[in-house]
Order: C-alpha cells, then structure tokens, then sequence
C-alpha cells in the first residue's frame, strides 16, 4: 500500500526502504523530541486557560482595534508561556526583521552602544543597523556599533567580549540560531551563560535574543535565562503554520511599552491595533505550534541521518541536540542543489509542478536557490530549503508542517539525486 502511492508521488522502492532503514535508527531520537513536544504543549494550553481564552477572543476588530480583547489576552498567552512581564504580537509587525528593527529602535538612543557579541548577525540586520548603510538605520540616528567575533570553533570569545562592554553600552543583541553562517546555533544555556557574563559586567545593560527559528525547540526560552527581550516570526516556528503575518516581541514591561510606542505612536502604545480577523489563526498556530517544531526537527535529523549516511557533510550531525530547526547540508556541487531543491519542490502541496532554478537576489553576491511550495508566502515554518550557490554548496533545509510531508520532502530529494547519478543507494 505505502509503496503504491509513494511511487504514484515519485519515491522508488528503493529509495523508501533507504528511509525506512534510517527512520528506524531515529526512533529514540524521536521519542526525546516528542516528550519535547509534551511539555510544550502542556505550557501553550496552560498559558491559554490561565489567560481565560475564549471564543470573544476570536472576534475580528476594524478601525483603531480599541479593547481589543483578542489581541490583548494573546499578548498575555504570549508573555504567560514565555515568562515574560509582557509581549507584543501583532499582525502590523510585518516579519521578524520588522520586529528586531522594531526592538533596536526602541530602546536604543543616540549616543547609545549596540554590542553583537556572537558575531555578525543576520543579513537583513546590517542594514537595520547601517553597516551596510540605509536610510533610518540606528546608526543614522547616532546609535554607534560593535561586534565580537566568535572563536574559530565557534564559541563566544569572553575576552574579548569583557573589552567591549563600554560604558556606551545599552543593548547587547544575540542571535539564537546559526541564519546562514556555518556556526553553531547555540542552547538556551549557553546563552543565559553569556548573558550572566554580560550582566555580571554591566547589571543594566539590556540582553535581547533574535530568536527566530529557536521557540520550543527546547523547553525553555531565552526569556528564562535572563533575556529582557526575545524577538521573532509568525511565519516561523511560533505562528505554528496557520498564522498568515507577523511578529512577536516579549520580554521586560518598560521594554515592551517602548516597542509598542515605536510601533503605533507615543500616548498609543498597546492601546491601538486592529486585528483584521488574524486571531484565530494566530491562537490555533501559537497552540500546534510545539508539535509542529518538533515535526520540524524531526525532519532536519531525518535529512541529515540520511545524507551523512552518503558521506556528505552536515551541520548539525544526526546525533547532537538541537536548538533550532534548520539543517545545513554541503552538497559539494551546484547541480546537487538543484537536485535537491527540485525533490523538495515536487513533495510540496502547493507549486510542485515548479521547477526551482538558481536565479540572482538582492542582497547577495551570488546565486540563491530556493524550494518552497507553501500556503503562506516564504513561510519556513514549512518545508523548505534554499542556499547561496557557491563553495561548500550548503543547501539550508528546515520547516515541516507535520513529519509525514517532510519525509517524502527527503525522500524525494533523495530520489533526484539518485536519479541524476548523485548519489548510489
Ligand atoms: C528569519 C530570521 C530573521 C528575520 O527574517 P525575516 O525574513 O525578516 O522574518 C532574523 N534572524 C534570524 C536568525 C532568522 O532566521
């Protein structure tokens, strides 16, 4: 039965019994993943009944949102399961650069000091910062920036770190999960690590925490380590695949209060912010989105259980914990990406008959190949993979609405490749 309508989707016989033989090894992986999942889901509903959710918080508001009873008890789940004094989660956030930009903004001065000490972020933060100079950047407003490198194996470099806290210093950023650098995506330990050094150094300064691609991979957030802020996307892991927009910020109340001011107006703040109808879908994401992240890192050990198998190189490896969802995977050849990018593309439930090519993107310097076939537009929360073309040739691979598609989104991948004469099972 498997077999017959695997083949009507495209996976030979062969390349099903590879995963089968590979799934198996997993199992005990899995069940960690799932007891994950459990307790997540366990603080989401928690977060829900305390907050006293009901069905007047699905009605849609128009105009000015005022009373918007809806948004402000999501507010409240949002802060309840992230062990914050407060949150802000709003369909006007428009992505998770948005709501970083947003955070920064805020709380940052002229004459202020911003401090990466985990290295360069995020592309789309050089410009929200100005080292690739924008207009409205922070450093157009006189916010002044410092970044440490990481150590060469990827670890944070406390010396350094201690030197560069000046007394200028306001808010440190640090990014949970690797984006697309070759560096470890670091625990919730590790952070509330450096935040403690930090801290210990400078006791005001202000610790916030990109955590995009990063919620409820574990079971704590960086909000419980001492972030005063974690940020991130609706269409990654907390919007849990149904929310159509938006962003999130949580964290301290004065810090939050300054982020809703930046967003709507001075005297507004909170108070203001239609929510279009979006907040039935925001709620029904936000409560499967613990099993759907653990779909998600089922589907990266998956991949890379099955591709190191075949000897290529994979960050993270099949057996270290995760503290994101995404999976890097150095295909060694461009026409292996495109290989891969096409089984991905024709597992999707939407746009599988598209062919996904190499093709040139603002912002980078090379060649971007992307797979998507999503109900949400750039959501990678669903299954997904992209990767500049050039050396190593790493194609990113993350997302799965459940495991059952991101496996025949493997399985498929594994399928073009074969069939190219990529790889021999
Ligand atoms: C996705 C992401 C962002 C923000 O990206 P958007 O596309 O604007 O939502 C920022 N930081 C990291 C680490 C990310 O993964």
């Amino acid at each position: 039965m498997e077999t017959e309508i695997y083949n009507k989707l495209g996976v030979s016989p062969r390349v099903l019994q590879y995963g089968e033989e590979i799934l198996k090894e997993l199992a005990p992986r899995f069940k960690e993943i799932d007891a994950t999942a459990e307790y997540n889901q366990a603080k989401v509903v928690y977060g829900m009944q305390k907050n006293r959710v009901s069905s007047a918080c699905f009605v849609p508001t128009t105009g000015y949102g005022h009373n918007d009873v809806g948004r402000d008890t999501l507010e409240e789940v949002y802060a309840t399961v992230f062990k914050t004094e407060a949150a802000l989660v709003r369909p006007q956030i428009t992505c998770g650069t948005h709501a970083l930009y947003l955070a920064l903004a805020a709380n940052l001065l002229p004459g202020d000091e911003l401090l990466s000490p985990v290295g360069r972020p995020y592309d789309t933060l050089e410009e929200v910062i100005g080292v690739r100079p924008s207009p409205c950047s922070l450093m157009e407003s006189g916010v002044t920036y410092r970044e440490v490198e990481l150590l060469p194996d990827g670890s944070f470099d406390y010396e350094n770190i201690a030197k560069a806290l000046t007394e200028k210093t306001k808010l440190v950023t640090i990014q949970r999960s690797k984006g697309y650098r070759m560096r470890p995506s670091y625990s919730v330990e590790e952070i509330g690590k450096l935040i403690a050094f930090i801290k210990e150094r400078k006791p005001g300064v202000i610790c916030m925490v990109d955590n995009c691609y990063g919620e409820f991979v574990e079971r704590r957030e960086p909000s419980e380590v001492g972030a005063d802020m974690i940020v991130g996307s609706l269409i990654k892991n907390p919007g849990g695949g149904l929310a159509p927009a938006g962003g999130y910020i949580a964290g301290r109340k004065d810090l939050i209060e300054r982020c809703a001011y930046r967003l709507t107006s001075p005297g507004l703040g909170l108070e203001v912010g239609a929510n279009f109808g979006v907040e039935t879908q925001f709620y029904q994401g936000f409560f499967l989105a613990p099993t759907v992240v653990a779909a998600s890192v089922k589907a990266a050990i998956f991949a890379a259980a099955a591709y190191e198998k075949l000897g290529f190189n994979v960050l993270p490896s099949s057996s270290e914990t995760r503290h994101d969802i995404i999976q890097s995977i150095e295909l060694k050849s461009e026409k292996a990406m495109v290989a891969f990018c096409k089984g991905i593309q024709s597992a999707a439930p939407v746009d599988s008959f598209v062919t996904p090519i190499p093709y040139p993107m603002a912002g980078y310097d090379d060649d971007v190949i992307m797979a998507a076939g999503a109900f949400v537009q750039g959501s990678s929360i669903e299954l997904s993979a992209d990767g500049p073309v050039r050396e190593p040739y790493a194609i990113y691979f993350q997302g799965g609405l459940t495991f059952a598609h991101a496996k025949l989104g493997v399985l498929l991948s594994l399928q073009k490749m074969l069939e190219e004469g990529l790889i021999q099972l």
